[in-house]
């Protein structure tokens, strides 16, 4: 069997289904998802404890899975979990993993690098509040509570990563030194557009603007751009663009800060072309280069940030999606230590999951709305037997 993360091919040969239930039908204060979760935690307790069995080249085996982790988008994990920790500014703790002391350090120096290998921390969990999940072995550990590259990275802070380059290349004149800002964008979006034909990439963004990259009121930061596929595809391109800009030929401090985003972009690009390229384990020698790329990404995103605001820019915005990103680093970092070839953490990108979604909610809105449940579980049963024949049989 090849070894890749299950990102790739149809994703009812990867997910399994357990429930259907139109939002109108829920009751109020969180009663059906609790139920719901409630009953799927028994589900898995009873496939860890008995297992199932099924036939195998003529013989009978017993299955016994093991549920590793949660993945999820941020304010689902928040809600299952009933976690105290949040990224708003009046949240006092940021992070699940840590107290989150100075959240915004990345240097080597920084609380989050210097955490020991099996470090505890304070429970993130509300105390008056006990999650469903917390029955299933294992369940209370908060590193089961799975950071997400895609929502931390590229629905993250990668976007603003990718807008504030753009933005500040267009500024000290890459795409052309004369006009507006706009006008500016509009010529880097004609090369964007040209490099994606070229590379038969795909995007859905259409056009560049300070209105696209939300900094049309003074004093805002540039952030968006497309979807989440769009900030993989804007930082390859941007990684050409910055091939192409020598630091020297500004004077400081642009110098220092151009040569800090090269630095950083690589970096970024070089982590996601890893981990893509591998398999659901990485080797030791992969492990270790992802390590090195993931602090230099994460780090130079903060030097970054207060290089061009010590300029009195507002570039690089600091969000603390950029302190689970370090973690997602720091795992890897702790399970080399621990000698083991260390999961490969695109098994927790949400990408698959939110498209399996979507196939299963568009076929509930075929069906009538009083039969939908049903109906929906029925119809997808019917694509699961389609699909299963057409790639499981010889
Ligand atoms: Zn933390």
């Amino acid at each position: 069997m090849k070894d890749e993360v299950n990102l790739k091919g149809l994703t009812y040969n990867t997910r399994l289904l357990y429930a259907v239930i139109p939002s109108s039908m829920y009751a109020k204060k969180d009663k059906t998802i609790d139920a719901l979760i409630k009953a799927m935690v028994d589900d898995l307790n009873k496939l860890y404890h008995e297992g199932f069995e099924v036939r195998m080249e003529g013989a009978s085996v017993r299955m016994r899975p093991v549920w590793i982790g949660t993945k999820g988008d941020w304010p689902w994990m928040r809600k299952l979990y009933k976690l105290k920790s949040g990224f708003q500014a009046q949240c006092h703790r940021k992070c699940h993993l840590c107290d989150g002391a100075d959240w915004w350090d990345m240097a080597p120096s920084s609380h989050l690098r210097n955490l020991p290998l099996g470090y505890h921390n304070p429970s993130p969990y509300w105390p008056n509040f006990r999650s469903p999940m917390f029955d299933l072995p294992g369940g209370q550990d908060a590193f089961r509570i799975r950071t997400d590259p895609t929502h931390t990275y590229h629905i993250g802070y990668g976007k603003d990563e990718n807008a504030s380059i753009l933005v500040l290349l267009a500024q000290l004149g890459h795409f052309g030194g004369k006009g507006s800002l706009d006008a500016k964008l509009e010529r880097a979006f004609e090369r964007f557009a040209i490099y994606c034909k070229s590379t038969r990439k795909h995007t859905s963004i259409t056009f560049f603007s300070k209105k696209q990259f939300k900094i049309q009121q003074k004093g805002s930061f540039p952030c968006g751009g497309g979807k989440g596929h769009d900030t993989a595809v804007l930082g390859a391109w941007l990684e050409t663009e910055l091939t192409s800009v020598s630091a020297d030929s500004f004077e400081s401090p642009w110098r220092e800060i151009v040569q800090v985003m090269k630095y950083m972009n690589r970096a970024s690009c070089f982590f996601w072309r890893l981990l893509y390229t591998s398999g659901m384990f990485l080797s030791k020698e992969s492990a270790q280069s992802a390590i090195t790329a993931g602090w230099d990404m994460v780090e130079g995103y903060a030097v970054c940030s207060s290089l061009t605001a010590a300029q009195g820019l507002r570039l690089f915005k600091c969000r603390p999606k950029l302190h689970m990103m370090g973690h997602i680093t720091l795992i890897l970092q702790h399970e080399l230590l621990r000698g083991a070839e260390p999961m490969n953490p695109a098994c927790w990108m949400c990408w698959g999951d939110e498209d399996f979604i979507g196939r299963i909610s568009r076929t509930s809105r075929h069906q009538h709305s009083r039969t939908s449940p049903l109906r929906t579980l029925q119809v997808s049963l019917m694509a699961y037997k389609r699909h299963w024949n057409t790639c499981f049989t010889d």
